[in-house]
């Protein structure tokens, strides 16, 4: 390919050029800044789920723990209901009563072995529970500082937004100073509406609307280093060779 000559960026395209830049990085402090504070409400609320996980498992434990009472008290009636009955078996008339009498003894004893397992299950899930709960209770421990520590580095990025952005903002002034008064207001109202004031020449289309641009616009922003302007987008045009691929 031919080397075209080009003339680098005049002086009021390298500072619509560095305002821009400018700008773009005050809206990034600032898009963060909004950012910040829903970002730390939801580690915090990762922080609340940690602690739910534990105190679910530790109700679960509890409600456990009392559904066993609750069997061995039921045990125990069906013990002394078992007694009731062999207390009776002495004072059977018939074999028919006595029949009834052993079918009753029986099945007490049947439900009585069901709920002795029931509680064996219960038991078992009982360690089971306890031993995640302290599974648990260290890994959330870990866990939940992790996100505290990343909450204070956000906290601290919060802190420092704005004297970032002080900085940002004397440097804008600074070159808005050296800009003609006519042309600010262009990249302003530009700015205000497109978002994007600046677009660069790339392939020879605008780098912000791609629209082609005539030939002859990019040879005479190439050579000359001057500002132009889109006609598709409006917006302002400048050339600078490490954009143009
Ligand atoms: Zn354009």
């Amino acid at each position: 390919m031919v080397e075209i000559l080009f003339k680098p960026m005049n002086h009021e395209a390298e500072l619509l050029v560095s305002l821009q830049k400018i700008d773009k990085e005050i809206e990034t402090h600032l898009k963060r800044k909004e950012l910040i504070p829903l970002q730390i409400k939801e580690l915090e609320r990762e922080i609340d789920d940690l602690k739910k996980e534990l105190k679910d498992l530790s109700s679960k434990i509890k409600e456990t723990e009392k559904e066993i009472k609750k069997i061995e008290l039921d045990i125990k009636s069906k013990e002394e209901e078992i007694q009731n009955y062999l207390a009776k078996e002495h004072m059977v008339k018939s074999n028919e009563e006595y029949r009834a009498l052993m079918d009753q003894i029986a099945n007490a004893k049947r439900e009585k072995e069901s709920l002795e397992e029931k509680e064996i299950e219960l038991l078992y899930q009982v360690d089971e529970l306890r031993a995640t709960l302290g599974k648990k209770e260290e890994e959330n421990a870990h866990k939940e500082q992790e996100i505290r520590n990343k909450i204070k580095d956000i906290q601290n990025e919060f802190a420092h937004i704005d004297d970032k952005l002080a900085i940002l903002r004397a440097q804008r002034e600074n070159v808005v100073k050296k800009l003609p008064g006519e042309l600010y207001s262009q990249y302003e109202k530009i700015r205000k509406t497109k978002g994007t004031a600046v677009a660069y020449v790339v392939d020879g289309s605008c780098s912000e609307c791609n629209a082609v641009l005539p030939l002859q616009l990019v040879i005479k922003l190439r050579s000359t280093g001057e500002i132009g302007r889109c006609e598709n987008c409006g917006r302002i045009l400048v050339y600078v060779p490490e954009k143009d691929n």
